[in-house]
């Protein structure tokens, strides 16, 4: 899937004419990655407008608008509001809401053990009366991770519960005070009704929506992101709530908690890989001189398919010669014997821009340290500069410089 995006993107790229053919063709296979990946229609059809009109057609034969696309979709995942963010010390309380079985009592222990590694000091509070075993599914994951606990068996008015919990720990000096619930109202049960007929089949939107109306929501986290991938459904909180997304669940143990972070997760929904080390890297590579270094982690990349690989496998005559289909043993067995020779090298080699640096006795020390040929040592290092002029040449170099809020 995601590979028919870059290859749609290289498409365009490669186009000798970029039309407005090509350019929905594009448009067309991010909107499929985007439903695919389970984002609501209505925001794929804004992404795609949004798309359109930052799109220039004249830049796309410059090969820039990949990026661009990107950046629209991470705007797209910054509300531009800040996310509530704790303080230590001072004594907040923070609910989780959102539909059952969405993954609140675990997110709850996650989040709390998130913070208390930082110094806080957390305390959970069970105010989920409504489904049987709530309280000891919540005692259990808190003992775990020894985060101090309130709740009840007998209670069954979830308020009551929540101030007294919360009360409690304030008075404790707890200054993250963290109330999981059922994640809905009892007042509400024909909207209940509704979100349980729908939760299966829709996208986080419409859970987002609706729960907006009923607390002011600070922040949004997206679990089971380890899941089916189905990344989409932070798009549509976000388009939703209009609040960031903070952190992802990316599995069922307490550990398995990321800050969310835009930029590698735009890449993952569209699968291109970790974009913004790849910028990063571009940036490097067009300030610095294309060194062995750099070819070095090209090659690292390239052996599990990281961004600058799929960079280097676009670049045109490389491709042939190290990934070429149904030589790929030839190319991968070159790309060992060079990377050996590499591992002999000093620092100040792999750095080098000087030309003259390579002198024989260099290429002699190298040759008995990597345990390769002289002649192979020689072959190499032509085969370097081959590539360093292919990569000047390309138009991946006449990216400006983004300042640091486009950056990616
Ligand atoms: P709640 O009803 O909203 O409180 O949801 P729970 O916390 O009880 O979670 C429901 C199920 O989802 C449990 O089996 C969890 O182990 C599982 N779960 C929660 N978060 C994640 C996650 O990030 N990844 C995976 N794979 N499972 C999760
Ligand atoms: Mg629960």
């Amino acid at each position: 899937l995601g590979g028919s995006i870059a290859r749609a993107l290289a498409r365009m790229k490669d186009a000798t004419v970029v039309d407005e053919k090509v350019l929905a063709d594009c448009l067309n296979e991010i909107s499929r990655a985007l439903l695919q990946a389970d984002v609501r229609f209505e925001t794929v059809r804004d992404v795609k407008a949004n798309i359109k009109t930052i799109v220039n057609l004249d830049a796309l034969a410059a090969g820039t608008d990949k990026r661009r696309i990107v950046q629209k979709l991470c705007r797209m995942l910054d509300p531009g509001k800040p996310a509530f963010t704790p303080s230590k010390g001072k004594p907040s309380v923070v609910m989780f809401v959102g539909l059952q079985g969405s993954g609140k009592t675990t997110t709850c222990t996650k989040y709390a053990d998130y913070y208390r590694r930082k110094g806080f000091n957390p305390a959970l509070v069970c105010a989920d009366t409504f489904r049987a075993g709530a309280f000891d599914q919540l005692k259990q994951n808190a003992s775990k991770a020894k985060i101090p606990f309130y709740g009840s068996y007998i209670e069954s008015d979830p308020v009551k519960i929540a101030v007294e919990g919360v009360d409690r720990f304030r008075k404790e000096k707890c200054d993250l005070i963290i109330v999981d619930t059922s994640g809905r109202h009892k007042q509400e049960a024909a909207l209940f009704e509704e979100m349980r007929q729908v939760s299966e089949a829709t996208a986080a939107f419409d859970q987002a929506q609706a729960f907006k109306q009923s607390a002011s929501v600070g922040a949004v986290i997206v679990t089971e992101m380890d899941g089916h991938a189905k990344g989409g459904g932070a798009l549509s909180a976000v388009a939703a709530t209009r609040r960031p997304v903070i952190f992802i669940g990316t599995g069922e143990h307490i550990p398995d908690f990321e800050v969310f972070d835009v930029k590698p997760f735009v890449s993952r929904v569209l699968c291109m890989g970790d974009l913004s080390g790849l910028m990063d890297k571009i940036q490097d590579l067009t300030e610095g001189a294309f060194t062995l270094r750099l070819l070095y982690e090209m090659f690292q990349n390239l052996q599990n398919m990281g961004p600058l690989g799929q960079l280097f496998s676009m670049i045109p005559g490389l491709s042939a010669q190290f990934i070429e289909k149904g030589k790929e043993k030839e190319g991968q067995a070159k790309i060992k014997r060079y990377m050996t020779i590499m591992d002999s090298m000093t620092q100040k080699e792999l750095d080098n821009t000087n030309p003259k640096l390579m002198n024989e006795s260099r290429i002699n020390r190298i040759a008995r340290g990597s345990g390769r040929l002289v002649k192979e040592v020689v072959d190499m290092l032509e085969e370097h500069k081959r590539i360093a002029k292919m990569w000047s040449k390309l138009p991946i170099n006449n990216i400006r410089r983004p300042n640091s809020r486009d950056s990616l």
